[in-house]
């Protein structure tokens, strides 16, 4: 059976590897078919699709994209996508727009708390100037002592209601599917199990994405807890959703998972990649 991994970071925008090491390091670990889905931005596709080629390994470019429904941040893959889109680089660009002044927010917020200095230090760990994110802020904490890893100094500083925490309005789910769907993708809802709603408000998330033109949900993906690989195997069931795996890797021994441990999906659903190969 092949390893299908179609959720990934590169330092493109907040994992720690260069697109070509992360193709290496997925290839190493026994991945056949690799989507590099970066938050809010494409750059890394060019060097990941060639660096994918050099070593054997499949390729799908795709994108993660910050999006506000109900008041809270879900994320929308897409895959598949035609990289030089312009319409998905014109919304794309939109929606990084805001995270600098954010990112000097977050800092202010955590001066307050206690730690000053925290924009350039998070700095110090961006890839890409464009795409500063928590997870950037979140290294610093660690580097500081305040806390001893991503998990602890989430829920400390920089979930919702602590002191780094800065709201934050994306675009909007239309919008996000709609880009997707310009570029050729395939939308899919990236891990539905970690936000906040309650099921008939995560139901109604499924209806409008389906209404749009969605396609899919994550159902394994290592932003989930093993339990919720059947529950969402079934709501993709439910709702005739394809469903989707990938490790959502960020960094080696940083992820909650990594690509040679990810479980395969449960029987009885439709990969995305039923008929791609
Ligand atoms: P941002 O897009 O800047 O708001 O940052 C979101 C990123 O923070 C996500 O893509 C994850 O990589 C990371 N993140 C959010 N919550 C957590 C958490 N509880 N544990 C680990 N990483 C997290
Ligand atoms: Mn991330
Ligand atoms: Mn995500
Ligand atoms: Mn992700």
């Amino acid at each position: 059976m092949l390893n299908v991994d179609l959720h990934s970071h590169t330092n493109v925008s907040d994992g720690v590897l260069a697109p070509a090491a992360v193709a290496k390091y997925a290839r190493q670990a026994g991945v056949d078919v690799w989507g590099l889905t970066d938050h809010d931005e494409v750059g890394g596709i060019a060097a990941g699709r060639a660096a994918a080629a050099a070593v054997g390994l499949g390729f799908v470019p795709g994108v993660e994209i910050s999006i506000t429904w109900a008041n809270q941040t879900v994320h929308i893959v897409g895959l598949r996508i035609d990289e030089t889109n312009p319409v998905l680089l014109a919304g794309l660009g939109a929606t990084r727009s805001g995270r600098d002044a954010r990112g000097r927010e977050i800092s202010a917020q955590l001066a307050k708390a206690g730690y000053p200095g925290a924009y350039e230090g998070a700095l110090k760990y961006v890839g890409n100037p464009d795409l500063m994110s928590r997870t950037h802020f979140a290294r610093y904490l660690i580097e500081c002592g305040a806390a001893s890893n991503i998990g602890e100094v989430f829920r400390k500083f920089l979930s919702e209601g602590k002191p780094g925490y800065v709201p934050h309005r994306w675009a909007s789910l239309e919008e996000a599917v709609g880009w997707i769907k310009a570029a050729g993708g395939i939308a899919v809802v990236a891990h539905p199990g970690r936000y906040k709603f309650s099921p008939l408000a995560e139901g109604v998330l499924f209806d409008e994405f389906k209404q749009l033109g969605g396609s899919a949900i994550e159902v394994v993906t290592g932003s989930h807890t093993p339990d919720q690989y059947p529950v969402y195997a079934e709501l993709a069931r439910r709702y005739g959703f394809l469903a989707s795996r990938g490790t959502d890797f960020h960094a080696p021994g940083e992820s909650r998972a990594d690509f040679a441990l990810l479980p395969p999906l449960p029987s009885g659903v439709k990969p995305i990649w039923h008929d791609w190969f």
